[in-house]
């Protein structure tokens, strides 16, 4: 039979473009979460993408030879120009609604010039959201599934909507969906949430995302919330939880690649006759990351029997490097990072290694299969791949997950995980103890639990169900119209 086309909208196009010398343009594939987990999407439909490139391309002449390379690739871009990056991405997306979504207040606009206040961002976030829309019309045949992600484009499904009015289109939210306490800050609330209510489905990482938005629904709305979503005068919005996995085999098959059995040896030797514990976080506020030192710490002064027997290997990927907050956290942690170090280390030793720098996925698996103990301690997280990952890679070790109760993941993998709250540093040098300290069968039992959970939520499976979901509820809003 013939197979449904599925344009996939987000923000970025999976790619990074170069040009070489001769003005061509080459193209990488770009990984993450969500491109693993819409790759699945790729066995069973004919996939289309309409993004932005991630790049300023000015000239009419490069946008045209750019976009041949792209729609070879079945890539549509959607240009942007630099002022609107920062308004848009810059602003209203990763100041106000990331912020905002995972618990952060908004800050008091200090600027009176009038360039930066949030009315700006907020008419540049609607007008990148038009411009997509606009791409995603170009691009459109009657009958395509249309799937949007994230908070950048949370007004694009009424956009949409009210050109085509038989779309089928759904949203996926990628990071929390904050309490409605919160959320009600937002000064552009109602459009916002009328933006998204306009989608056939509305999909979320966990139940209480879930529930936080259609909270708002009824509060800031004043529709009606009912066990299938949101209801307004006849019209039905379908919200519920679909938490993403992994691809776990992408990570037991580069385990057995020869480079990585090598570095795996590297590592082994490198930390012989001790235990390792590893963090591996984007250097951003809500990972923890302070938190997490803060609690080695005080493990290692109160417990001086195990300060040689361990260390911790804290991975911080730099992002947002401009952004001041983002800088000030950086001389944070190397603050509490050479305090631990200066205080507990030795000629030979220190505890803790930090960098702060990007790993490749071999290197990373290479680290997590020779881990005892990973150490997530995000503040909020809308799921947090990192802890599927490390699960997958541990074949022989058997390590073991302490994760915070704030990831999205502890509501997957809290059979298998140890749970923490990341405020609570002696709680957290408990969890530490009791990690390190774990019999082989209690591991042994913890990994199989954590293991049949990704393997049977795969990202193959997310894309799956959502779509099928897609399918169904729009069927039904198709037979109330
Ligand atoms: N990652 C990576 N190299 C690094 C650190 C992280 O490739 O040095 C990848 C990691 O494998 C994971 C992703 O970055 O797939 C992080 O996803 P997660 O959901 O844990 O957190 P996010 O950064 O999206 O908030």
């Amino acid at each position: 039979g013939s197979r449904y086309r599925l344009i996939i909208v987000a923000n970025r196009l999976p790619v990074s473009a170069t040009r070489g010398p001769d003005g061509s343009w080459s193209l990488r594939d770009s990984v993450s979460g969500l491109v693993a987990g819409l790759r699945g999407a790729e066995k069973n439909y004919d996939v289309t993408w309409v993004g932005w490139p991630g790049m300023h391309v000015t000239s009419d002449a490069d946008k045209s030879t750019l976009g041949e390379a792209l729609n070879g690739r079945r890539y549509h871009p959607v240009y942007l120009d630099e002022n609107l990056v920062e308004l848009y991405y810059n602003g209203y997306c990763n100041s106000v609604l990331w912020q905002l979504f995972h618990y952060v207040t908004l800050p008091l606009e200090t600027r009176l010039d009038g360039t930066q206040t949030m009315k700006h961002q907020w008419n540049a976030y609607m007008t990148a959201n038009v411009k997509f829309a606009e791409e995603v019309l170009r691009v459109y045949r009657e009958g395509d599934i249309v799937w949007c992600h994230d908070y950048h484009l949370m007004l694009l499904p009424s956009l949409l909507k009210e050109r085509v009015p038989g779309m089928k289109l759904g949203w996926f939210l990628h990071t929390p969906f904050p309490s409605s306490e919160i959320y009600r800050t937002l000064p552009q609330r109602e459009a916002v949430l009328r933006g998204v209510l306009s989608a056939d489905l509305v999909g979320f990482h966990t139940y209480d995302y879930a529930r936080h938005f259609v909270s708002a629904c009824t509060r800031i709305l004043g529709l009606e919330g009912t066990p299938e979503g949101v209801e307004d005068r006849g019209s039905a919005t379908r919200v519920a939880a679909f938490p993403i996995g992994i691809d776990p085999e992408h990570f037991t098959s580069a385990l057995n690649k020869p480079e990585v059995r090598k570095q795996i040896d590297v590592l082994k030797t490198r930390f012989a006759g001790k235990k390792v514990m590893l963090g591996v976080d984007r250097l951003d506020p809500i990972k923890g990351i302070p938190q997490k030192l803060l609690a080695f710490e005080k493990f290692l002064l109160e417990r001086p029997q195990w300060r040689d027997q361990v260390l911790l290997v804290q991975i911080a990927v730099p992002t947002r490097t401009h952004v001041a907050e983002y800088q000030k956290l950086r001389s944070l942690v190397h603050e509490i990072v050479g305090r631990i170090n200066g205080r507990f280390g030795t000629i030979g030793s220190v505890p803790i290694h930090h960098l702060d720098r990007e790993m490749g996925i071999d290197e990373l698996c290479a680290l997590y299969a020779v881990t005892d103990v990973a150490l997530i301690t995000s503040l909020r997280d809308g799921m947090n791949l990192v802890s599927y990952e490390f699960v997958a890679a541990q074949i022989d070790q058997k390590g073991v997950l302490v994760l915070s109760e704030f990831a999205g993941a502890a509501q997957s993998l809290g059979a298998g995980a140890i749970l923490v709250n990341p405020w609570n540093i002696g709680e957290m040098a408990l969890a530490i103890e009791d990690a390190l300290s774990m019999p082989e069968k209690e591991k042994t039992e913890r990994h199989r639990n954590n293991m049949n959970h990704i393997k049977t939520h795969t990202s193959a499976a997310w894309a799956d169900n959502f779509i099928s979901e897609l399918n169904d509820t729009h069927v039904e809003a198709e037979l109330r119209r």
